[in-house]
């Protein structure tokens, strides 16, 4: 577990995207750079409550949040954050998740 989570800055343009994108769709241009994101703010939460295919599934918090610097994205949640809380991110293997920055 690291701090923080990848994202894409187009290298033209410097806007963030997550997941990296073919193409930036401000500016066409095709080449991106690995920045971090360690920060952001939630704005929606949905709760998945089953998984076709998945015995044993507890509710799992799901986030959509705006990072401190640049693209929104769609985070596990790993605790009672709601609604305009700021919570810090970090990486599961590849998998972006959120907590309450202490
Ligand atoms: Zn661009």
């Amino acid at each position: 577990m690291s701090g923080g989570v990848t994202i894409w800055r187009c290298a033209n343009c410097r806007t963030g995207y997550f997941p990296e994108p073919l193409l930036c769709p401000r500016c066409h241009g095709g080449k991106f750079d690995v920045d971090r994101v360690h920060e952001a703010v939630v704005e929606e939460i949905s709760i998945i409550r089953h998984m076709i295919g998945q015995e044993n599934w507890t509710p799992r918090r799901i986030a959509n949040v705006l990072t401190s610097s640049g693209p929104r994205m769609t985070v596990g949640l790993r605790d009672e954050s709601g609604p305009g809380a700021t919570i810090e991110l970090f990486e599961e293997g590849t998998a972006p998740f959120g907590r309450a920055k202490k």
